[in-house]
């Protein structure tokens, strides 16, 4: 579990690019250059874990690209102690940039490999999630509601009804919707019943599976 200064110089780069693509927010550009993204990544990948793209993370699912992850954090509007719930813990790279911004993470994923995986490597990182949890997304932790912020990573193919349930009034849910392409999506919940939605371009993402069980 090595960071090194070769990978902190890469990281650096990685947030130049980061800034040419688009993103504005200081504070996220700030967690990217100190997130050692190759730890989250299988060894053999270590020598692309700084460039800007998705890789392979096991049990056929990626790593969101970095750009993809910057593009989110910025639409959810992470204050500290926010509580975020994430739908897809994956490599647990996302997860990791929401806890160093101050947010208080609740993250599901749906195969227990990659679930076994983050909840060993995060204590090795320092890295704290409020909550990490085995299971489908698509319900949502009702136990855990409300949510100031939502974000999937995964394509959905529609918004699920209980993560729109479970966000605070002035909460924001950030998901990627279609099935082969994905639009960005963002929902501001407005009242009880109304939600602003906002769209922001196509993205790529492995689909969001509903339960095996
Ligand atoms: N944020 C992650 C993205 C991983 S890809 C990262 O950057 O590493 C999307 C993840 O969503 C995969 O790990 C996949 O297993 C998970 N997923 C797919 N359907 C799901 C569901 N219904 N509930 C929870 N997680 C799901």
């Amino acid at each position: 579990m090595k960071d090194t200064a070769k990978h902190q110089g890469l990281r650096n780069q990685l947030v130049s690019t980061l800034e040419q693509k688009g993103i504005t927010d200081k504070a996220i550009l700030d967690v990217i250059k100190k997130i050692p993204r190759h730890l989250f990544l299988n060894s053999s990948f270590e020598d692309y874990a700084y460039q800007d793209k998705a890789f392979p993370i096991g049990a056929g699912q990626t790593i969101s690209q970095p750009y993809t992850v910057a593009f989110q954090s910025q639409l959810l509007e992470v204050k500290k102690e926010h509580k975020i719930l994430e739908i897809g813990t994956g490599s647990g790279y996302q997860t990791a940039v929401l806890c160093m911004l101050g947010a208080k993470v609740y993250s599901v994923e749906r195969q227990n490999e990659l679930f076994k995986q983050t909840s060993i490597l995060f204590p090795k990182l320092n890295i704290r999630p409020k909550h990490l949890s085995f299971g489908d997304g698509y319900k949502g932790l009702p136990h855990h509601a409300p949510f100031d912020g939502i974000i999937v990573t995964a394509g959905a193919p529609f918004i699920p009804q209980p993560l729109m349930a479970q966000l605070k009034i002035g909460g924001r849910l950030v998901i990627p919707l279609g099935e082969q392409v994905q639009i960005m999506t963002l929902l501001i919940r407005k009242n009880e019943t109304q939600f602003e939605k906002h769209e922001f371009g196509e993205f790529r993402f492995v689909p969001l599976l509903e339960d095996k069980n």
